[in-house]
């Protein structure tokens, strides 16, 4: 038998360690200004391509490498950060492993342009599939350029496998803002196909987290400050009336270095709680230093996990150090006992005791139940609701071929359009009806229509937008007072990404200046008072679902913006409103269910009505 064993290339090697190191652009970009921090920059540029997919460069003016230390850049293991062992338990750069330009140049065409500040020339090498094409000598800047082009070009698989541009700048911009607001000193500045998307000047951590997140932030940032002896927190809460419907905004770092937690963060939310709603998460960007030795940082390979000798305490300081801080900028409601005059109650005498007060009630009652055992009672219930899903399917079986009927002779384009009133009989006196602000009451020949009025809207809307992006010959309805809107950059570039596809719908949104949007008109049907929430919703909605809603994804656009523009349970309706909406949701392909298959109309037929009347 002859020996099989044999070490791999090193190209194959590096390859197989990128797809740990680089798993999309965005990782790319944390390494690249990582780098670039650990180099002692001041000033850092990040300039990007078809979000990565085309060119990810990174441009410093740090401390630049040798021509013998470029070319070592690129081995595997080849790192000027630590030197031992004992090195490992001591790292103060972000960097250590030597694997990150290693990993990059076995998967891309990357250019190094790189001078030290005491020689005149710099170098310059080109490097793809861990392959030098060249090495020369080049006039360029103190400093280095890293540029890595084509990302994944000879690793099919993975190039295939990254998410839409949107989906691929979110993540891009959520590492630079991570890197961004851990070194508040640095000017950083990030561009994408040209557009400057940020500009942080060097400043303080108050402006840098400002500057990162918006202008709104200036008045919602509490600080927050603790010092014992493991463990000292700084950084700041945002105050709870600004919590989020989405995770975004929550940043850990330890010794400077963004990480994730879900046990630190449970001691923050735990800190908010009764402050917020139950669907919402705090704001925070909160800073902890511990010494290096009391911190594995080293067991993930892109390194936002990691291990505390001492997580219990950890906890506790950083959950007292939020309380204390919501309770000094009295922000949670505090008791004040001195003055407390809602309630008046007289001292006890002596030897009284005070008794709970106690309501009776019985618990058996049920006001539709006559007083059978309750388990049958319960198995009728299933019987009528079952009887409703075949009444409801009946309905629509009916109101379809109703359809296709009156089809023929009817002239409007979607060739669908039928009057909801030709249901009904035409004796009947159609009336509706508004409940708790969320259904609308109707009938028609054969029972009673309950409608949901948020869903309805919705469903109006979807089909209107899918049609329109399927045409491209959207309706605009122009607002009387066009309307401005200023967005932090992160959101202003998920906007941009879907604006072509917006305006097709038939928003009239241009770029207005900086982070700006200008809103002339809406999509006809949608309510003008409500633009701007409509443009935060929808944002909230793409953050929400990063991975579906996209500019190649029709279905999920419309409906998120059908979502954002439609008008809301509790909203009142006039009669005419509601008879509009519902004529409208007759004229729609699906009337009864939502896309993702919720129903909008629950029949009541009269038969099931008399039958619950007459129940024994
Ligand atoms: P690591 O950062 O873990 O050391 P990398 O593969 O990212 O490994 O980089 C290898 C080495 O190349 C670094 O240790 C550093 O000496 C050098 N290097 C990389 N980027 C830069 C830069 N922007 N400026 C100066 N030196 C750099
Ligand atoms: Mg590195």
């Amino acid at each position: 038998m002859s020996d099989i064993i044999q070490l791999l290339p090193d190209h194959v090697a590096n390859q197989i360690a990128a797809g740990e190191v680089v798993q999309r652009p965005a990782s790319a970009v944390k390494e690249l200004l990582e780098n670039a921090v650990d180099a002692g920059s001041t000033k850092i540029d990040l300039i990007i391509k078809d979000a990565g997919k085309t060119l990810i460069q990174v441009v410093d003016n740090g401390c630049g490498m040798t021509e013998t230390d470029a070319r070592m850049s690129f081995e595997r293991h080849a790192t000027s950060k630590i030197k031992n062992a004992d090195d490992l338990f001591a790292i103060k750069t972000k960097g250590f492993r030597g694997e990150a330009l290693a990993s990059m140049a076995a998967i891309a065409h990357v250019e190094l342009k790189t001078k030290i500040v005491d020689i005149d020339l710099g170098s310059q090498i080109i490097i793809e599939g861990s392959e030098i094409i060249s090495q020369e000598p080049v006039s360029c800047n103190n400093g280095t350029s890293l540029s890595i082009k084509n990302l994944f070009y000879n690793v099919p698989a993975r190039r295939n496998f990254l998410k839409s541009n949107g989906v691929e700048t979110r993540h891009i911009i959520d590492e630079f803002e991570r890197v961004a607001l851990t070194h508040p000193d640095i000017h950083f500045t990030m561009n994408h196909n040209g557009n400057e998307v940020f500009n942080l000047a060097s400043s303080g951590l108050r402006q840098r987290v400002v500057n990162v997140l918006g202008k709104k932030y200036n008045d919602r940032l509490v600080p927050i400050e603790e010092y014992t002896n493991i463990l000292n927190v700084t950084g700041y809460i945002v105050k709870p009336e600004f919590s989020k419907r989405t995770r975004g905004e929550q940043f850990f770092f330890v010794n400077n270095r963004f990480i994730k937690s879900t046990y630190l963060n449970h001691s923050v939310t735990s800190a908010f709680r009764e402050l917020i709603a139950k669907d919402q998460f705090p704001s925070y960007f909160i800073y902890l230093e511990v010494e290096p030795n009391t911190i594995d940082i080293n067991i993930h390979p892109t390194k936002t996990e990691i291990k505390f000798e001492d997580e219990k305490s950890i906890y506790a300081i950083i959950h007292s150090a939020v309380k204390n801080s919501l309770g000094k900028y009295n922000i949670a409601p505090s008791l004040d006992f001195t003055q407390e005059t809602s309630f008046n109650v007289p001292p006890l005498k002596e030897g009284q005791t005070i008794v709970q007060p106690v309501i009776k009630v019985n618990p058996g009652f049920n006001p539709f139940e006559t007083n059978k055992e309750s388990s049958i009672n319960s198995f009728k219930k299933k019987n009528i609701s079952q009887q409703q899903l075949t009444a409801n399917l009946d309905f629509l079986n009916q109101n379809k071929s109703q359809n296709s009927k009156s089809a023929d002779n009817i002239s409007d384009n979607r060739g669908l359009e039928q009057n909801w009133t030709e249901l009904v009989d035409a004796e009947t006196e159609i009336k509706t009806y508004q409940l708790h602000q969320k259904f609308i009451l109707t009938q028609t020949s054969s029972g009673l229509l309950i409608i949901n009025q948020q869903r309805a809207h919705q469903q109006i809307l979807f089909e209107q937008f899918i049609f329109e992006l399927n045409r491209n010959t959207a309706e605009t309805q122009k607002l009387m007072f066009p309307k401005t809107i200023e967005l932090n950059n992160s959101d202003f570039e998920l906007i941009r990404e879907v604006l072509n596809e917006i305006k097709n719908i038939g928003f009239d949104i241009e770029v207005f200046g900086k982070n700006t949007l200008a809103i002339n008109g809406l999509p006809i049907g949608v309510e003008e008072a409500n633009c701007e929430k409509i443009i935060e919703e929808f944002i909230q909605q793409i953050k929400n679902n990063a991975n579906e809603i996209s500019a190649n994804n029709k279905n999920a656009l419309a409906m998120s913006l059908a979502r954002s523009s439609s008008i809301k349970n509790g909203r009142k309706l006039s009669s005419e409103e509601m008879n509009t909406l519902v004529d409208q949701l007759f004229a729609c392909e699906t009337p009864y269910l939502s896309p993702n298959g919720k129903p909008i109309i629950i029949k009541v037929n009269e038969e099931e009505l008399d039958q619950r009347f007459d129940r024994k």
